[in-house]
């Protein structure tokens, strides 16, 4: 694996549901401490200032949330099989049969399975219609009674559980299997954007903030977006494609065709003039992008844009399948793609150009 591969390797594998963003905070650190001055708040947002800033310009803020979708441990039943709520939005579909990861109280995370009732065991109308929700599905970690799961096992109520995928890529055809890619492959093109521009002379000053707990509700950017105070954003994301599921002449984000910049989703109508700016501006330097109006989903950019005395934001989604899901896809080809505009944009963007936005 070369050195971006084996990053964004490590990005999707980190635990960190909302909440329990430490282990990505920490290797963000690792990948950052050369590029810039570090700060981190309570809410675990971390905070990259480029060490070409002046202080006395404006600020882009360059976001990527931290967290991932994951589930907190509920209760313990009497059979010693775990009750868990979700962190962010699971289909429930999705879910039975998985391989899950459960932090107990000495911080290991141990390998547990949302538990499937195998079908020797289902009436008729299980088997006829065998979704369950949520609230009634469990983990079983391999503990026969309560007392075993909390003093063997060391289970404890309100710990993590995250999904235990492991990253995968499959080199001749370009696609990366894993977890977590919403919103890590943004972290990585974060960190990989600042690498490429490090020791170089921008129009603006840029902070780079992996914010935290964006999937409960855009969370640790409400805070970050104080610290900050932009003048404009670029929102990161890893963004749910459509393309296996959606008529041709519909879809709004595919894989391999770049990154995707919305119009607008449910939370956010972005800026129209900073939106065009970017469409423009990739044509004129020849880099693939998408555009979309999306009928869902939600983003950073939201608060970004309506914070202080508001500030125009887009957001550069690195198209991800089956997204907020154990097995996610995307692939190189669109986080290079991702990189570069993300790139162009900063190299190009001056207080000037954002003033008309
Ligand atoms: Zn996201």
């Amino acid at each position: 694996m070369n050195n971006t591969l084996e990053m964004i390797r490590r990005f999707s594998d980190a635990k960190g549901p909302s909440g329990f963003e430490d282990e990505v905070v920490n290797l963000a650190r690792e990948y950052a401490e050369e590029l810039g001055t570090l700060e981190e708040d309570c809410l675990r947002n971390l905070y990259i200032y480029r060490k070409e800033n002046t202080g006395t310009r404006p600020v882009i803020m360059l976001d990527a949330h931290s967290d991932e979708v994951g589930f907190m441990v509920h209760s313990i039943k009497p059979n010693g099989t775990l009750r868990f709520v979700p962190l962010g939005g699971w289909s429930k579909n999705s879910l039975v049969s998985s391989k899950v990861l459960v932090r107990n109280a000495q911080g290991e995370y141990i390998p547990g399975i949302i538990a499937s009732k195998p079908v020797h065991f289902m009436s008729a109308a299980e088997r006829a219609n065998p979704t369950l929700e949520i609230s009634d599905m469990v983990i079983d970690i391999g503990a026969v009674s309560d007392t075993e799961a909390v003093e063997k096992f060391h289970i404890r109520i309100g710990e993590p559980v995250v999904p235990a995928t492991k990253l995968e890529f499959d080199d001749n055809n370009d696609i990366l299997f894993g977890k977590a890619f919403d919103c890590r492959i943004g972290c990585a093109a974060l960190i990989e954007v600042l690498k490429r521009l490090e020791g170089k002379e921008l129009p603006c000053d840029v902070v780079g903030v992996l914010s935290s707990q964006e999937e409960v509700g855009d969370r640790g950017c409400k805070v970050a977006v104080n610290r900050v105070q932009p003048a404009a954003a670029i929102v990161l994301e890893g963004c749910p494609a459509d393309d296996t599921f959606t008529e041709s002449y519909a879809v709004q984000t595919a894989l391999k065709k770049g990154p995707m910049f919305r119009f607008m989703d449910t939370s956010t109508i972005c800026n129209p003039r900073f939106q065009r700016y970017v469409l423009d501006l990739a044509e004129e330097k020849n880099i693939p992008v998408q555009a979309s109006v999306r009928e869902g989903g939600g983003n950073n950019a939201a608060v970004i844009n309506t914070a202080l005395l508001g500030a125009p934001a887009v957001v550069a989604g690195v198209p991800v399948r089956y997204i907020h899901s154990m097995n996610c896809m995307t692939s190189m080809f669109d986080f290079e793609a991702t990189v570069n505009m993300v790139c162009a944009l900063l190299e190009n963007l001056t207080p000037e150009q954002i003033s008309k936005f």
